[in-house]
């Protein structure tokens, strides 16, 4: 489903270029779960922005769903990721003018050019996976931290995407939240056979994915 080959990114720095990924591989099969690992700055966040499109390495190759999707233009990429990919970032980037169900069912306006029944439909049944039913007509600045993120993670599924990509998306969560949103990940998975990375630093996290990769910091 994925497969990244010799991954390499570079970023300027006041001491002159430093490399963060270093000819690195990564690949996943339809289905997998796994979670990305390692120290604070290790690269973790540039490793998902790759795979998520949302950056673009400066070297090796990057398939998805068997396509070389590294030289697509600007415009095929947002269409790709539209359709195939959900991404939830650390900070949840939640639309402060919509309400909540709205910010679900999200991705699909983009797609169906417009708010509807149906879609509102969608999103309360994910809310209400998540316990957080009561909600949908809330606006995110009256929401917690941990409400947020998980608002987040449902809109991020929203589309039914073949492969989920979130960064750190149980940092400010309880446990009892957590597993709302592992549950809801695996779930998913089972049933649509999702692929799914994590960046994670937490361990019940990590005990909930069938492998862990863990990137090793290239510093220079
Ligand atoms: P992690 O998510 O594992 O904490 P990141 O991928 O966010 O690591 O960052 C890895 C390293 O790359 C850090 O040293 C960070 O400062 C640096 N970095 C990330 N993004 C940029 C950028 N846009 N410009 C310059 N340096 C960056
Ligand atoms: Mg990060």
């Amino acid at each position: 489903m994925i497969k990244a080959e010799k991954i390499v990114k570079t970023y300027p720095s006041p001491a002159g270029p430093k490399t963060i990924l270093r000819s690195v591989d990564f690949s996943m099969a339809a289905g997998e779960v796994c979670a990305v690992c390692g120290p604070s700055g290790s690269g973790k966040s540039t490793l998902l922005n790759i795979l998520g499109l949302i950056d673009r390495p400066d070297g090796g190759l990057l398939h998805i769903g068997g396509r070389e999707v590294s030289g697509l233009a600007p415009e095929e990429i947002l269409k790709f990721r539209n359709e195939k990919i959900g991404f939830v970032f650390q900070h949840h980037f939640l639309i402060p003018e919509l309400c909540v169900w709205r910010n679900i069912a999200y991705p699909g306006a983009l797609r169906e050019g417009g708010f509807s029944v149906k879609l509102k439909e969608r999103a309360i049944e994910l809310l209400e996976f998540l316990k957080l039913g009561r909600l949908a007509e809330e606006f995110p600045a009256t929401l917690s931290g941990g409400e947020s993120q998980r608002i987040a993670a449902a809109r991020s599924v929203f589309n039914a995407p073949d492969i989920l990509i979130m960064d750190e998306p149980t940092g400010s969560l309880d446990l009892d939240s957590k597993s709302d949103v592992i549950n809801l990940i695996l779930a998913l998975n089972r049933v649509s056979n999702i692929t799914v990375v994590i960046a994670t630093h937490d361990d019940f996290i990590k005990k909930s994915c069938g492998r862990v990769f863990d990137l090793v910091p290239h510093l220079q």
